[in-house]
């Protein structure tokens, strides 16, 4: 499978390029050159088949034969380490819960998929190392350290917003050791990003063959489909239209749902939910696309200004706003609207939902009226525990630990403070 530049100013490239080089050298994300539908086959018998086996089905064509069949199962098999359960919260309406992986957010499932594909293409390399170098405003972090974590030949650096993620979330990208290193950026999140961007174009650093992790590369990016089969093969017997809602932030998630749907998976519709960063929805009604800087919220792992997929999106969509907005709708939510949906989703439910999926709750449910028939899932994100500064007052109670999280709580912090990207590059060497 080849891929090209969003930009349309660079070479195409293979898999493995474009998983080592992350970005194309004119800036702009890589896309499949071609995407073909599954099988009816498949859909008709997809409740037979694994996770394992589905994930194979659904990404095989973008591998192509650059990783040797029996080693991408292997990739796959270590991938999918946990569950993926679709949880009913009341009538219509079901969560799906992306959080019981290592690092406790959906982010495992890409950071996995993508370490032990570089891991091995990286595998007969003797000096030649990569350096990861990822942004994030939260989870991404976490989920990338443990992720890549003793994978061979590859450097992780990690820049996050000092301040600005959750205890929880701090300890698990700062406290691992070995080759992750965490960079403790004075800013926003947007400022960890742009950072990250300069230093993939600057030459000077060229030997440090950098690329990224966040949903930017492929590799991250184009796993997060599975996840929308998993959830398919669950519900199909009650043969109804889906709705999915995904908490969107770089909008990797939601993207990766209109991937899957491309490949011929039956979704009816996709609500984007957001919180006050709200770029999406007011392009939908204003019809101009006019980022903004982020804004902290309590949902802050969506605290993005300029969400680096939605261009995938516009391109799938051949840039058709009209096709886009019948399969597409995106809202916005405060951070009071936020905690009301928390509270009111455990006093009526008994559900205990962190705030990214109470965003994704709100979009569900305004966008359900226009589908009186169908079943609504939203994403549950990350598991409660890693937002329980918000979640334990919201809720007036008092989250047990999970033994996940427990296994970071008593280690140090190691970061290092850096404010421009001039203390980038000199980290870097
Ligand atoms: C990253 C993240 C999101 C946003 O996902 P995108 O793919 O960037 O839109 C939502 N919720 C949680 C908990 C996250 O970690």
């Amino acid at each position: 499978m080849k891929y090209y530049s969003l930009n349309h100013n660079a070479p195409k490239v293979s898999f493995q390029e474009a998983v080592i080089q992350g970005l194309a050298t004119d800036k702009g994300l890589y896309f499949p050159e071609s995407i073909t539908p599954l099988s009816k086959d498949f859909f008709e018998n997809i409740e037979n088949l694994s996770n394992s086996e589905i994930a194979f089905e659904a990404i095989k064509q973008f591998v192509g034969d650059e990783i040797p069949t029996e080693t991408l199962k292997q990739i796959i098999a270590e991938t999918l380490c946990f569950d993926f359960p679709t949880v009913k919260v009341e009538a219509g309406i079901y969560a799906l819960e992306l959080y019981h992986g290592p690092t406790m957010a959906f982010k495992d499932v890409g950071a996995r998929f993508m370490s032990r594909c570089l891991g091995y293409f990286n595998k007969d390399k003797k000096d030649n190392k990569n350096t990861v170098l990822v942004a994030t405003s939260g989870d991404t972090g976490g989920a990338v350290a443990s992720g890549f974590l003793g994978v061979q030949g590859v450097e992780v650096v990690i820049l996050y917003p000092s301040g600005k993620v959750s205890d929880i979330q701090e300890r698990q990208l700062t406290t691992l050791g070995q080759n992750i290193k965490a960079l403790e950026v004075n800013g926003v999140f947007d400022d960890c990003q742009d950072m990250v961007k300069k230093a993939f174009l600057d030459e000077s650093l060229a030997h440090h063959n950098l690329t990224s992790a966040n949903s930017i590369n492929i590799a991250r990016w184009l796993p997060q489909m599975f996840y929308f089969f998993f959830a398919y093969k669950q519900l199909k017997s009650q043969n109804k239209p889906l709705v999915f809602s995904c908490p969107s932030g770089n909008f990797g998630n939601i993207c990766a749902g209109i991937m899957a749907k491309k490949l011929g998976l039956p979704i009816e519709h996709f609500v984007a939910s957001t919180n006050v960063n709200d770029t999406v929805p007011r392009f939908l009604v204003e019809g101009n696309y006019d980022p903004k800087p982020s804004k902290a919220t309590i949902s802050n792992a969506m605290d993005v200004g300029n969400p680096s997929n939605f261009i995938r999106i516009q391109e799938m969509y051949n840039n058709d706003l009209e096709q886009f907005k019948k399969d597409f709708s995106s809202f916005s939510y405060t951070d009071e609207e936020t905690l009301e949906a928390m509270k009111s989703i455990y006093k009526t439910d008994g559900y205990i939902a962190e705030p990214h999926g109470a965003v994704g709750y709100l979009g569900l449910k305004k966008e359900l009226i226009n589908h009186p028939n169908a079943i609504g899932i939203f994403l549950e994100t990350a598991h409660p525990i890693k937002f329980l500064d918000v979640v334990e007052p919201a809720l007036n109670i008092t989250l047990p630990i999970p033994t996940q999280i427990e296994s970071v709580l008593n280690k140090e912090k190691v970061s290092t403070k850096i404010k421009t990207y001039e203390e980038l590059k000199a980290f870097l060497g």
